[in-house]
């Protein structure tokens, strides 16, 4: 797996900084970073490879519970998929959160622009 820094965004003290070491995992495979500037903890979207694993997981899930049921049976998840769906569950709210911030950025650098322009 290639290092590549992470432009991170601190929701403590609202720090903007670049991580560059090998964020740590946590249980459920999101990226653990730490804020330069208050030291809180920071969790950051999973990783690629966990996200695909995650998402065939879930895919496979829905085929067995769907088999199960059309064999007369009613498939409940098992924990393990349970813990599938709140990672990804709480990935995509993690990343919808990230597009946010970064949205704000592009639009307030937007907006400086054209008041040079305008100037
Ligand atoms: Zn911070």
């Amino acid at each position: 797996m290639d290092l590549k820094p992470i432009d991170a965004f601190c929701t403590k003290c609202r720090t903007k900084f670049t991580y560059l070491m090998k964020p740590k995992k946590s249980f459920l495979g999101f990226q653990k970073l730490y804020c330069p500037t208050c030291k809180s903890k920071v969790l950051y979207p999973l990783t690629k490879g966990f996200r695909i694993t995650y998402q065939i997981f879930f895919v496979w899930m829905l085929i067995a519970i769907a088999f199960t049921f059309s064999q007369g049976f009613i498939g409940l998840p098992s924990w393990i998929a349970v813990l599938v769906m709140i990672a990804l569950f709480k990935d995509r709210s993690m990343r919808k959160r990230l597009a946010k911030i970064n949205n704000k950025q592009c639009f307030n650098i937007g907006t400086n622009l054209n008041k040079e322009k305008n100037n």
